[in-house]
């Protein structure tokens, strides 16, 4: 339901024209009937002042010059030259008009797991509840837990999920089958798995996923969460049937280019933000290193509508992002900007 929503934003958000294409429209309505109205204008003054060949004369320099001819080749021309310019760089750009669109925006959002950080070089510590939950005969092991979680994750692509697989590869741990894939947008993903020539309803994610699931959190391991997250790491519930079995907390590094790119960013815009569905230490920690304002706890639909409030605010709005969960934040800013792991 939640990603029919998302699809339907986003061809909500395509379908409106660019604010430039609704100002060319404006301009080019009024451009020929002004040109004519000059011309005629000046060819009576002239007339008056100087006689019918020298007002026929001016009158037509006066449409010769303001035709837009000049600027019919000079427009394409450059936008040509930006997009084949941009293309060497690996850019990839919808439209010319992006780019307009891009000139004039005064604030830039960014996304920050897969965007700003990045958990490519995952070291993911497996956290096991004790006592032994009840409902389970004998306790998961480390890497029955990481196995488990892998499964699910390989069935979606956010880059959490990437460090979660990569972790248990490293482990040279085989991967249960999995089957019933669903994620969860800011919350996780679930899972069926077989297991045993059992099937089992694996889950893997954060509390909004608990909650979601009406899996109770166990406090022991709910601290263990809170002291991963604040200090700097990933942590993620995995559960098992109705049974918190486990906490993998993943290493989030911010990601090499991306201080260097904020701090450009902020010289160039009004504003710089922040959107994250993660929890508000782990965005905390990205205003330190970054110096720019962060805010937490966002689900996706729940961007788009901050995105809409930026605009409402500064302006135009560029959205940056990965792809995996704000897809629709991106379709909804005025220019999006997806990085090519999305
Ligand atoms: P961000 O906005 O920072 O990119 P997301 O909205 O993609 O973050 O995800 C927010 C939170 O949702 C994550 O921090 C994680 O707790 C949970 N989450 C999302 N996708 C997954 C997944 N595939 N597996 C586990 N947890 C997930
Ligand atoms: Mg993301």
């Amino acid at each position: 339901r939640r990603l029919a929503r998302v699809a339907q934003m986003m061809h909500r958000a395509l379908e409106r024209p660019p604010r430039i294409a609704r100002l060319t429209d404006r301009i080019l309505r009024w451009l020929i009937p002004g040109v004519v109205a000059l011309a005629l204008g000046t060819f009576g003054v002239w007339w008056a002042v100087a006689g019918f060949s020298k007002a026929l004369y001016v009158a037509l320099s006066v449409v010769l010059i303001t035709c837009p001819c000049a600027l019919g080749i000079a427009i394409p021309l450059s936008l040509t030259v930006a997009l084949e310019q941009a293309g060497r760089k690996g850019l990839l750009v919808r439209s010319g008009r992006t780019l307009l669109d891009l000139a004039r925006a005064e604030v830039v959002a960014f996304d920050k797991t897969g965007t700003l950080s990045t958990l490519t070089a995952p070291s993911v510590r497996v956290v096991r509840p004790e006592p032994v939950p009840a409902g389970s005969i004998s306790a998961p092991t480390d890497d029955t837990v990481l196995r488990r979680a892998a499964a699910v994750e390989q069935g979606t692509n956010h880059a959490l999920a990437a460090a979660v697989v990569a972790a248990a590869e490293a482990r040279g741990l085989s991967l249960p089958r999995v089957a019933d894939v669903s994620t969860h947008a800011g919350a996780g993903v679930v899972g069926r798995i077989q297991t045993d020539g059992q099937m089992r309803r694996l889950g893997v994610g954060n509390e909004r996923l608990l909650e979601g699931l009406g899996v109770p959190r166990p406090p022991h391991l709910h601290e263990r969460f809170v002291d991963e997250a604040e200090s700097g790491r990933t942590p993620l519930y995995v559960v098992d049937e109705a049974v918190v079995v486990g906490l993998l907390s993943i290493e989030e590094r911010v990601a090499p280019h991306a201080e260097a790119v904020v701090g450009a960013v902020q010289e160039r815009s009004e504003a710089v933000s922040v959107l994250t569905g993660d929890r508000p230490a782990a965005a905390r920690r990205l205003e330190d290193r970054l110096g720019v304002s962060a805010e937490a706890g966002l689900a996706p639909d729940e961007k788009v509508d901050r995105v809409a409030a930026l605009r409402e605010e500064h302006g135009p709005v560029v959205m940056v992002g990965d792809g995996i969960n704000d897809a629709a934040a991106l379709a909804e800013a005025d220019v999006g900007i997806a990085l090519s792991s999305g």
